[in-house]
Order: C-alpha cells, then sequence, then structure tokens
C-alpha cells in the first residue's frame, strides 16, 4: 500500500525537498516549469494528476492554418477565455523562482507554459519554449503586435460577445455554442491583412530550431535540472530532461502526480508548488547568510 500524500508529504517528499536544497546551494541550477505552476494562479492545466487528458484536446496548426471556420472557433474561444489568462497573477511559486534566481542559485528558467506568469514574476530571461499569448504574430509578414491590441479589435468586432452567458465561464477554455461561434469576427493584420495566430507552438508545429538550441546550451550548462509541474508528456520537454540525465546532471521533479521523467529523476517531490518552492527559497537563503556570515568570521 502506497503512503497517502499529504501536505506534509511523504518521508520521499522530505528526501526529495533535502535534496532540492542541496542543489540549489551549489548555486546554477536549471529551472524547466509547466503547466502546473500555473494552476495556483487559476489557470487551469488540461491535464490531470494522472497525466491525463481532461479537455477536449487543443487545436492542431495543422487545423487552424487549414480552415477559416477552424480559426474563427479558435479566436473565439480564446477571446472568451483572455481575460481569465490576462488578469491571472504569479503565485507564490512564480515568485519563488525568480528570488532564487537574483540570488544566484537558479541560473536559467525554461517554460512551456504561454501564460507570461514568470516574466510577470520579474524573470525577464524566462525562455519561453513554446512562445507567448501576449504577442500575436502574423503568419504572412511576420510582424508580431500585442494581444492587448488585438483583444481591443476584437472586441469593437464583436460588441457584447463576452457578456453571452455562455462565455461567461471562469476557466478561460470555455466550450462555446456553434451559433454564438458562427457569428464570431476575426481581426486581419492591420499591415497586410494576413491571418493572425497566437504567437504560441501550437500541437503539430515545432519549437523553433534557435530556441530549442539556447535550450539545450542552458541545460548543458546547469549544475542540476529542476523541473517545476510538468507531466512531461510532450517530447519539446522530456528531451531536457533526458539530456541532462545522460550528461550525468542530477534531475529534480516538483510535480503532484507521475511524470515520464519519473525514472530518470534523481529526486521527485509530489507536493504543491507554491509551498514546495517558498520552503526552498527560504532555506536556500538562510545557508547563504550563514555562509556569509562564516566567511566573514575566519
Ligand atoms: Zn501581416
Amino acid at each position: 500500500m502506497s503512503v497517502p500524500a499529504t501536505l506534509d508529504g511523504t518521508a520521499a517528499d522530505a528526501a526529495g525537498l533535502e535534496t532540492l536544497v542541496r542543489l540549489l546551494a551549489g548555486r546554477g541550477v536549471v529551472v524547466l516549469s509547466g503547466a502546473g505552476l500555473s494552476t495556483e494562479s487559476g489557470i487551469p492545466d488540461y491535464r490531470g494528476a494522472t497525466g491525463s487528458r481532461r479537455r477536449r484536446p487543443p487545436m492542431t496548426y495543422q487545423e487552424f492554418t487549414g480552415s477559416e471556420a477552424a480559426r474563427r472557433r479558435y479566436w473565439a474561444r480564446s477571446h472568451a477565455g483572455w481575460q481569465a489568462i490576462a488578469g491571472a497573477e504569479p503565485n507564490a511559486g512564480h515568485r519563488a523562482v525568480e528570488q532564487l534566481r537574483r540570488s544566484g542559485h537558479v541560473s536559467a528558467v525554461i517554460t512551456q507554459n504561454v501564460d507570461g506568469l514568470h516574466r510577470a514574476a520579474g524573470t525577464r530571461t524566462a525562455v519561453e519554449l513554446h512562445g507567448g499569448l501576449h504577442r500575436v504574430v502574423c503568419l504572412e509578414c511576420r510582424r508580431t503586435s500585442a494581444r492587448e491590441e488585438l483583444d481591443r479589435r476584437l472586441e469593437a468586432l464583436n460588441g457584447g460577445f463576452r457578456d453571452a452567458d455562455a462565455v461567461a465561464r471562469p476557466d478561460g477554455d470555455a466550450e462555446l455554442p456553434q451559433e454564438l461561434v458562427d457569428g464570431f469576427r476575426v481581426a486581419p493584420c492591420r499591415a497586410c491583412g494576413g491571418v493572425l495566430k497566437p504567437d504560441v507552438v501550437f500541437f503539430g508545429e515545432s519549437v523553433p530550431e534557435p530556441r530549442v538550441r539556447r535550450c539545450y546550451e542552458l541545460v548543458d550548462a546547469g549544475q542540476a535540472l529542476v523541473v517545476l509541474g510538468s507531466s512531461l508528456t510532450v517530447m519539446s520537454g522530456l528531451r531536457f530532461v533526458r539530456r541532462a540525465a545522460r550528461a550525468g546532471t542530477p534531475v529534480v521533479i516538483v510535480n503532484q502526480g507521475v511524470t515520464r521523467g519519473d525514472e530518470l529523476a534523481a529526486a521527485r517531490i509530489g507536493r504543491p508548488l507554491g509551498a514546495v518552492l517558498t520552503e526552498a527559497a527560504r532555506r536556500s537563503a538562510e545557508v547563504r547568510t550563514c555562509g556569509w556570515r562564516a566567511s566573514t568570521y575566519v
């Protein structure tokens, strides 16, 4: 029988935290974050604790680029859910990561999240592996622009859309009745009239090669890799864990639920991320203070 996980965690969680704190003390830790880090900010993870999909699968790049009807459906749903994303704020986990980065314990942050919350927490150097929802790109002229600007245009084109009962859902991923989708008006690129797409990597689309190379460099230079809130279901994140493990770089996984990288991890922590990271940051700061005092008096 397995030991039930509590807020205090199991013995394995406690051992995992010791390992995490020890690795942070060595500095140069690379963070790879996923959707689980943002759930405490109210942004739903589309996979549950078992790693299985909870909602319908996301739209693929091929679907999006393949038909106007698919793009209308995408933008209608996205417009309905945008306020939940735009209004979300960094949580204790994002703030602890930024604190650890400023103190030098964390050397780099790579995120699979497109919500911009690492940047909102002050981590301006976070590499957004899958892009960001705060930007929009034109598929014709490649010009990028702010989602905020598009939001104002979509609001003007679709007055009253967000007031519809079916739209007013809190989860940012509303299922919309077909008649609402059919009536939605999509905005073209202002510069060339081309198709606008959120500046994120869709399923079925590859992460740009220079961005992948940059992430490999960061992982190679790191002393450890810490995965935060990702089940590592997609290869785009799992490959960095494999790369680190192959190089003998220790991997720690903090995630509530199983992940595809578990067998490669030196330690695993299954407790809530905000609590774990806050504690890790507090203990890292203590170690730093003690170390400074020791060197002062020697
Ligand atoms: Zn354009």
